[in-house]
């Protein structure tokens, strides 16, 4: 699926569609510079698997993981700073691929021989000011 949006509020609309829509043990993988959106469309997603408040979303910067809690479970990781994959493996994150959730991903190249063969990858491109070009695709698309 190719997508464009114009503001950072359609980007949150697009999130929050998808988010209602996961299944539990989604694993969401998201690609883009910084600045992108994908913290962006984490907040959307949050407001449809989570009821979470836009407010609350923020980049898990300096922590890889934040969860938050409502009817389903969202683990958001941004892994910008992770060292390599063995960091990751080592604080025991593989297993909320399938703890019942949904994971959202900032980053995902990080992890990239980790990455459930069931994921979904989004990539978030600049497209102008406010415009951006989204796809969203199964992984092995
Ligand atoms: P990332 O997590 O990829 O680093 P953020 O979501 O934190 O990026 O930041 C995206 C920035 O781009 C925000 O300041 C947001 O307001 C802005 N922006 C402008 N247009 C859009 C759009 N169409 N979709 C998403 N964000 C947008
Ligand atoms: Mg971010």
């Amino acid at each position: 699926m190719q997508l464009k949006t114009n503001s950072e509020e359609e980007t949150i609309l697009l999130g929050e569609r998808i988010g209602r829509e996961l299944p539990p043990n989604s694993v969401v993988c998201f690609f883009g510079d910084l600045g992108a959106g994908k913290t962006t469309f984490i907040k959307g997603l949050a407001r449809g698997c989570v009821s979470a408040s836009t407010e609350q979303i923020h980049s898990p910067t300096f922590v890889y993981l934040h969860i938050y809690e409502g009817s389903k479970t969202l683990y958001h990781f941004d892994l910008y700073r992770l060292h390599d994959q063995d960091e990751f493996l080592s604080m025991g994150f593989e297993e909320y691929f399938f703890a019942g959730g949904i994971c959202c991903i900032e980053w995902s190249e990080r992890i990239a021989a980790l990455l459930p063969p069931h994921c979904i990858k989004v990539c978030i491109d600049h497209a102008g000011n406010n415009e951006r070009k989204i796809s969203i695709t199964p992984w092995d698309e």
